[in-house]
């Protein structure tokens, strides 16, 4: 009777634990230690860099993206940002949403308390069951504490871009495309949320210079690429991606 018993509880557990595994696509079902419960998305960028980087806790991404009157991203932007994304996360599956309009917060410029209020008002799509959520924010105005800031990263799964001081710097004859300076902010931005440079995500070898940037003047987390400054001394007219060191970094948390 004892052995019976004990068998039978093998084969309960066994039974439970398949039928957890086959309620993959369907997590909401699975109420313990369900990863997404008590997932917050007002801390650090940095904070969430596993939740991006791996699929340990979560296997697909969505990233919901809003914009101000004038201000939506290209679609090629998107299509980079969906490049990079797929290159250096372990995910199943990447969505970026069709960007939506949202009212013009009608300030020439806009502080990260600011885009944190807008977030707040308009962000609906939050990381639920296996899916990571992320949101991106394009403002019709200047960043409030330097004109020159082209995006920011401003909670673990938040970016922001600052639709004005892009428009200022490209398009122009000699000026690179909206669709350059989009696709390089981006990657930038979504660098940070990942933990780089050693904000989160540790460093293989040393290579941090002016906060969490890079060292390397062709790595896009070099500490100018967020600036107007990049664009005006360093752009070749190619994208920058992660160099080895911060892909290094990057491969290191998915072992
Ligand atoms: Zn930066
Ligand atoms: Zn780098």
């Amino acid at each position: 009777m004892q052995l019976f018993r004990y068998s039978l509880s093998i084969l309960i557990i066994s039974f439970l634990s398949f039928s957890l595994l086959s309620c993959d696509d369907q997590p909401t079902q699975v109420d313990d230690g369900d990863p997404a419960d008590d997932f917050s998305h007002t801390t650090n960028p940095g904070n969430s860099n596993e939740a991006f980087v791996t699929d340990d806790d979560f296997d697909e991404l969505v990233v919901e993206v809003h914009y101000m009157p004038g201000y939506e991203p290209e679609q090629a932007s998107l299509d980079n940002l969906q490049d990079f994304l797929e290159q250096h996360l372990e995910k199943s599956s990447i969505t970026i949403l069709t960007p939506e309009e949202i009212p013009s917060g009608e300030q020439e410029s806009y502080s990260a308390d600011d885009i944190r209020d807008l977030e707040d008002e308009h962000r609906s799509t939050f990381t639920e069951g296996s899916q990571l959520a992320s949101y991106a924010i394009f403002v019709d105005g200047e960043f409030d504490q330097s004109s020159n800031v082209l995006g920011i990263a401003y909670y673990n799964t938040s970016t922001a871009y600052f639709g004005e001081t892009i428009d200022n710097i490209s398009g122009g004859a000699t000026q690179p495309s909206r669709t350059e300076i989009e696709s390089t902010v981006f990657n930038h931005e979504f660098g940070h949320l990942m933990g780089l440079v050693d904000n989160g995500t540790d460093m293989q070898e040393d290579h941090q210079e002016n906060g969490p940037h890079c060292t390397e003047e062709e790595c896009v987390m070099y500490h100018q690429v967020n600036t107007t400054d990049f664009f005006a001394n360093l752009f070749d007219d190619s994208i920058p991606e992660l160099d080895d060191f911060c892909v290094a970094d990057i491969e290191a948390l998915k072992e």
